[in-house]
Order: structure tokens, then sequence, then C-alpha cells
């Protein structure tokens, strides 16, 4: 995995942590505070539930005492048997009046020691008290009111009163008590197998959260006890969900953001990445003296092999080094190679010519010369065998610029040719102002040069103003015998072509050059038609 790879990874994966750390959070925090509400509102709602039935008891004993009962009568206790059948929470009444005690149905002896048991607690009414019914009746709330006449106190039954009002998922985890001014429990609510009340360890304390209302009528507080645990577990399956659509969500995020942050290598640093693999190298077409049919220079040209073995030509990443302002440093690297693989050559053999392409934009460029002088001095390539071509195919813009950064080349010892002369913008003007030294004529002149008549006389034209000027002439694109032959009958110096050889790699022109020790030594050589075809001109592509 690449390193940029590694830091795409890296911040996925933090981004996504963060995404479900935060969904994670506030989800939980949501479901807390939901959790928090429902129990506020079941605190607040058993009690309310214990007031009503409170309530409900002073409305029986009020009932009772409006029928002016003051004595503990067989009627008398009819009347509050009867009470106790209709209204269902209360379970007893114990009437009180001068030396008379009895219940409905507890004996009178209850009765007097219920009303003296001391725990009374007092209410804002004067005649109203409450207390825990327990041991006598269990679970059960007193209820006592005083009359002048008489007391009536109403046992009403607390057990199992909030069973129905807690919710399913806390039924096992919540505690609920009913307390008198703080005091004595009078209901509760406790799933099975919790210790009561009394019997709260420290610990089991701290874990637990209260939740806590008091009755602005009568002496109650409700309190709800539940753990903390409970209270956050109770969405757990649904913020593994969350937890999952955030994970997803964050990989998306952090998806984008990484491609926002570390672009894709934009054509130039996949160029600079290119340039420093040694992805590019030159190749190398002969020139040749088409009278002696020697080797005269070879034109470099650049080629980029990938590393699968696929061989790019240079119209698809010139335009791209170009535009890229990588150009120079393209052209920097193919001639360090061409120094290390010719240079040797280059320096035994003053007469040959290494030829390289610039555009426009680098010739015009103050700063390019000194850079390539730098260069060429640093790879040992010697500035007197070089020759820059500049294409006529783009606007070379101002002519007289050109024509003292002309001599700027000239002064340091490397020629000026005008590449793919005839083709381009300046018309006949870059000749008549150049001072360069070699014009080379574009292949499609070439390719009519036998047997197109316009060709010719656009040919003949040329070289005719390329002698006048004194500039060597190269026909370019010479891909048979007879193109050669015209050529030279039109007092063309040099050609290149395929005729003659494709563009190969430095060792395949090393070849050829020592081929041409043996083959062309006489004083007549043979002109090229006079070779065989596969005679040692040609090399296969
Ligand atoms: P160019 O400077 O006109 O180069 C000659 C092109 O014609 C080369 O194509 C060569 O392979 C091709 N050629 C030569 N003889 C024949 C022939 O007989 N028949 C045919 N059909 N084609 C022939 P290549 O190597 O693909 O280069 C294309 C162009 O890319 C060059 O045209 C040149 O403008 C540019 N180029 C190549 N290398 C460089 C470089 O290092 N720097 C710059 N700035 N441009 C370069
Ligand atoms: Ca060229
Ligand atoms: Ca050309």
């Amino acid at each position: 995995m690449t390193r940029r790879r590694i830091i795409h990874v890296i911040l996925i994966i933090v981004i996504s942590a963060c995404f479900v750390a935060g969904a994670h959070l506030l989800f939980q925090n949501l479901s807390l505070a939901w959790n928090k509400s429902q129990i506020e509102n079941l605190v607040r709602q058993s009690l309310m539930r214990t007031e009503k039935s409170v309530d409900l008891a002073i409305a029986s004993l009020t009932r009772l005492g409006q029928k002016g009962l003051n004595n503990c009568s067989t009627a008398t206790r009819a009347n509050l048997k009867s009470q106790v059948m209709t209204a269902s929470s209360i379970r007893d009444i114990h009437l009180r009046s001068g030396n008379n005690s009895c219940a409905a149905f507890a004996s009178p002896v209850l009765v007097t020691r219920f009303a003296a048991h001391g725990k009374w607690i007092k209410t804002k009414l004067a005649t109203l008290r409450l207390a825990d019914a327990g041991p006598d009746y269990g679970s059960a709330l007193a209820v006592w009111k005083k009359a002048p006449q008489y007391d009536l106190v109403a046992i009403v039954a607390t057990q199992g009163m909030f069973f129905d009002m807690v919710p399913a998922p806390f039924q096992s985890r919540i505690e609920i008590a009913i307390n008198l001014d703080n005091g004595p429990e009078i209901a509760a609510y406790r799933p099975q197998g919790t210790p009561s009340q009394n019997t709260n360890t420290s610990t089991r304390k701290a874990r637990q959260i209260d939740f806590v209302a008091t009755s602005l009528v009568y002496p109650l507080t409700a309190r709800a006890t539940i753990d903390r645990q409970a209270l956050l577990g109770h969405h757990r399956k649904n913020n593994i969900i969350v937890d999952l659509i955030a994970a997803l969500v964050g990989i998306l995020v952090g998806f984008l953001a990484s491609r926002d942050l570390f672009p894709p290598p934009g054509p130039g640093e996949e160029m600079d990445k290119a340039i420093a693999n040694g992805e590019f190298m030159p190749f190398f077409q002969p020139i040749i003296d088409l009278k002696s049919g020697r080797i005269a220079g070879f034109e470099m040209l650049a080629r980029r092999l990938r590393p699968d073995g696929e061989m790019i030509s240079p119209d698809q990443f010139i335009p791209l080094a170009e535009n890229y302002g990588r150009i120079d440093a393209l052209l920097f690297d193919l001639l360090k190679s061409a120094g290390a693989q010719l240079g040797e050559e280059l320096r035994k053999h003053d007469e040959l010519k290494l030829t390289f392409n610039i555009t426009p934009s680098q010739f015009l460029d103050p700063a390019f010369l000194p850079a390539l002088v730098e260069v060429v001095n640093a790879v040992g390539l010697p500035p007197g065998s070089l020759v820059a071509e500049i294409t006529e195919r783009q606007q070379l813009g101002d002519l007289s610029l050109a024509s003292e950064t002309v001599d700027l080349f000239k002064n340091q010892g490397i020629m000026i040719a005008l590449d793919d002369t005839g083709t381009g913008h300046n018309g006949l003007s870059s000749i008549q102002k150049l001072d360069v030294s070699i014009m080379k004529l574009d292949k499609i002149f070439i390719d009519g040069i036998v047997d197109n008549e316009r060709s010719r006389q656009i040919v003949e034209m040329l070289a005719g103003l390329a002698r006048q000027y004194t500039m060597t002439v190269v026909a370019e694109g010479i891909e048979n015998q007879e193109q050669a032959d015209a050529a030279l009958a039109m007092g063309i110096k040099e050609g290149q072509g395929f005729y003659f050889s494709r563009p190969v790699p430095a060792n395949d022109l090393l070849v050829l050059l020592e081929q041409q020790k043996d083959c062309c030594t006489t004083n007549h050589p043979p002109l090229p038609h006079d070779r065989p075809a596969s005679g040692n001109w040609r090399i296969a592509s």
C-alpha cells in the first residue's frame, strides 16, 4: 500500500471514529434525557395516584360522617362495611366515638391500639392525619378524619398500586416508594428479589439515580430509584444501529474529505513521479548525409516506457509537459540520459550532431539557455555538437527577440534548426529573419516529392531559399529510396526517415554507428539508392 493510501485510510478511520463517538454520545444523551423524562412523569403519576387514594378515602369518611355515626351499633358497622365494599381501595374503616370503638372488619381492640400508635403525621388540614397502616395491615395507608363527635380512620390498600404504571423496559430495574413526610413508607413498587429500601448498600446507592416529587396537598413524597446503567442501557440496541449508521456516514465523509484534502496527483505531479522513476528515455533517429550515406547526426525523441512495458509516444505527453510546466525538467532528464549514453561518442566525433526539440516558449524564456548550458556541461555533452530544433508549427511570436535569442544560442556553440518548415504561421519570415543553421522540411512536402508537382515546387523553393541563406536542409519523413533520390537531386544534403531508420534506443544507435565504419569508408560512397533495401541503414522498428 502506498503512503498516500495509508494516509487516506487513516483519515477515513479517524473521521468515521469521530462520527461514531459523536453520534454515540448524542444518542446516549438523547435517550438518557428521554428516559429521565419518562421516569419523572412516572414519579408524578405515582404521587397523584396516592393523592387520589387519600382524596377517595376522605370522601368516603366524609360521607359516613354525614350519616351521623356516633355509636358502634350493628347498623353503624353495616354502614362501615358497605362503605368498604363500595370503595375498592379501602380495606377497612375504624370508628371511635366516645368510649366506643369498632371497625368494618377489625376488632375493637385493634382499633383502639391502632389509633394510639402515635405515628400519625399532621396534614395541612387540622382534621386530617395520615399514618403507615402496617404492621397490622401490611402495605397500607391510614387516613384519619377527626370530627367533634367521632374519629374515622380509613385503611387504604397500597399493595401493587403502581404495577400497571411502570413502563416494561424499567419494570425489573426501578423502585418506587411513597413516604409520609420523608418518614415511613406507605406504598412501593419493587421488582421481585430487590432488597427493601432499608437494606440498600452504599455502593448500590452510588450507582443509582433518584427522582423525587413532593405533594403540595399532603405530606407525601414519591421517590423512584433506578440503576444508572438501566437508564442508559434501555436503548442499547438502537444505539448499535445508530453507531453503524454513523460509521457508514463517517466513512463516506472521510472518503470525500480525504479526496479533497489529498487530491489525486495532477498530471504535473504524475509527470514528476515518472521522471523520478526514470520512465522517460530518449530514442534517437539518425540523420543521414544523403550523398555519403553516413550518419551525420541523430534527433533525440522522447519516449515514456511505463513500468508495465507500454511505450507511450511524445504526442501524448509533450503537450501535458508544456501545459504543466514540466517541459524543461523532461528535456534535462533526457539530455542527462543522452549524455551518459552518447556523450563519449559525440566527444570523439565532433562531426556528429545531436539534435533535440525545444518549444518556442522554452526558446524565448531568458532563463532557459543558462539552465540548458549548465545541464549539457554537467552531463558531458559538447555544446558544439548540439542542435536545438524549434518547430514552426507553434507561433514563434516576437521575431526580433527570436533572432537575438538565436545569436545567444550560437554564442554558446549550440546551433538552431527550424523544424517542420513551411507548416507554420510564420510563412517565410522566420527563414528570412532568423539566422538559423538548419532547415528541416516537413514530411508532408517529402511525401509528395516524387509525384506531386506542387510538393516538388515547394521543396525546390524552400531548398533554394536555404541555399541562399547558407542553411543545411534536412528532408524529414523519407520512407523510400525514390524520395531520398529526389531530395538529393534537389540539392538537399541530409535526410531522416523510416527508410534509413526508425527512432531507436541509444544502444541500437551505437550499433549503427559502429556498422557505418565498415560500410562507407570509400571516397565515393554509394548513394542510398545504390544500396539494397536490406542494407546496413535500415533497422526493424
Ligand atoms: P518531430 O520533431 O517532427 O519528430 C519527427 C517525428 O516524425 C517523430 O515522431 C518521428 O518518429 C517521426 N518520423 C520520422 N521519420 C518518419 C517517417 O519516415 N515516417 C513517419 N510516418 N514518421 C516519421 P515522434 O517521435 O512521435 O515525435 C513526434 C513529435 O513529438 C516530434 O515531431 C516533436 O515535435 C515532439 N517531440 C518528440 N520528442 C520531444 C522532446 O523531447 N521535446 C519536445 N519539445 N518535443 C518532442
Ligand atoms: Ca524535430
Ligand atoms: Ca519535424
